[in-house]
């Protein structure tokens, strides 16, 4: 459980160059390089063994001496509509979550996180209940995608689209996400329009993906229409309020011609009064977006619970009378804790129980919750003046 140090080459971490000199100090042709790569990528093997053409020395030198990802299997499970979770522990011990969507035409749909934790503490989020741990690499953030094609890969399937919606705020975490962006689109050839990155709303970021040049999908969480109500499920709306984050949307619309979606988890009796949509209509009139609505998964730390399909529907009248359309998604792997954040919080539990149960009696006496890096903590707050 406690993390030790691996210093197998993480293959993952190279590209081709980095590839040929590997294999080059090993005194192996420059082909093999190129062949390595076409499996990891391309064939998107599962293991070395399934690299039929590569000879079996130099496999398990490969084996011994590198690795494919640095992502370890800690928890998975499997809802009954086909929503698969995993929970993955990294090499410092911290734990992330990434879930993979099927649906029934051939979009498969992976959702991974961006950080381990999230310091923007929205109420309702469980990842946001954690605090934040730490931001994690471009490498950890493309890694979990590559997982899942792998896995699809040994089946005849494709992975067609990633969402940057697991636990973390992508914009908090900018130059990693954007980089990891980019090897989607480089190493497994997806197209940006099939890539969507999610942020709570950090304003100067969101100027400054307009000016990426990407076909990328933009969500914003939005989930109230008042600063007031907002703010009280956001903190992050103390720092930048409605006005100026529904302004840098209209930047963004305007300077990439790209349409924007806004986030909307439907909380009964809270956010989905026919006050708040005509606050909405009003607030969005005139943009180029689409509201995705989402009734709430209740998550231990917060009270509320989801809108019943009445009150969406309701709700989605209201805002098409202001001529902006939404859709009211099913919520996916409800069985299953699919809610970002909620089965890492399981896997923490179960392994704090696990290690104090292995604690002598007097010591579990004294045990004061403090596992060092087994579970490493997640407690901070990033201060909302900090964040740019
Ligand atoms: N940090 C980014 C991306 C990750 S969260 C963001 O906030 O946009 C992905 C989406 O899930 C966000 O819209 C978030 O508000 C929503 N979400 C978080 N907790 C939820 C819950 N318990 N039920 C429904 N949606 C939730
Ligand atoms: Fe972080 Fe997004 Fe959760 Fe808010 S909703 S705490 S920004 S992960």
């Amino acid at each position: 459980m406690a993390s030790t140090v691996d210093h197998r080459v993480n293959l993952y971490s190279l590209d081709t160059a980095g590839l040929e000199s590997l294999l080059a100090g090993w005194g192996e042709p420059a082909f093999r390089a190129r062949q390595i790569h076409d499996w990891l990528y391309v064939q998107r093997a599962p293991d070395f063994d399934a690299m039929r053409n590569v000879p079996k020395a130099l496999r398990e030198r490969l084996k011994a001496e590198t690795r494919m990802g640095v992502l370890e299997l800690a928890a998975e499970q499997q809802s009954a509509d086909g929503t698969v979770k995993r929970v993955f522990r990294l090499d410092d011990g911290q734990l992330i979550e990434s879930v993979l969507m099927e649906y029934d035409d051939e979009r498969r749909t992976a959702c991974i996180s961006t950080q381990a934790g999230c310091a923007m503490g929205c109420v309702f989020c469980a990842t946001g209940q954690m605090g934040f741990a730490r931001n994690l690499t471009a490498g950890e953030i493309f890694e979990q995608a590559i997982y899942f094609a792998r896995e699809l890969a040994a089946r005849g399937e494709r992975l067609s689209n990633v969402v940057f919606m697991g636990m973390g705020e992508p914009f908090h975490n900018y130059d990693a996400s954007m980089e990891a962006v980019r090897r989607l689109m480089r190493d497994l050839e997806l197209g940006a329009r099939h890539i969507t990155v999610s942020t709570v709303g950090l304003v100067p970021m969101i100027r400054r993906f307009a000016d990426e040049g990407l076909q990328v999908k933009l969500a914003i969480s939005l989930h109230a229409a008042t600063d007031e109500e907002r703010g009280a499920l956001l903190p992050v709306n103390r720092r930048y309020p409605l006005r100026e984050l529904i302004g840098a949307c209209h930047e963004y619309v305007h300077k990439t011609g790209r349409r924007i979606s806004f986030e909307w988890t439907l909380i009964e009796g809270q956010n989905d009064t026919p006050e708040q949509a005509h606050a909405l209509g009003k607030l969005l009139r005139g943009l180029n977006c689409h509201v995705n609505a989402i009734p709430l998964n209740p998550t231990p730390g917060f009270g509320g619970g989801p809108s019943a399909s009445k009150r969406a529907d309701a709700f989605r009248q209201v805002l098409e009378g202001y001529g902006i359309s939404m859709t009211v998604r099913v919520r996916r792997g409800i069985d299953i804790n699919a809610g970002c954040g909620q089965l890492k919080s399981e896997v923490q539990k179960r392994e704090r129980k696990a290690l104090e149960d292995t604690l002598p009696e007097q010591a579990g006496d004294q045990f004061n919750g403090d596992l060092g890096g087994a579970v490493a903590g997640v407690e901070n707050r990033v201060d909302l003046d900090d964040i740019e």
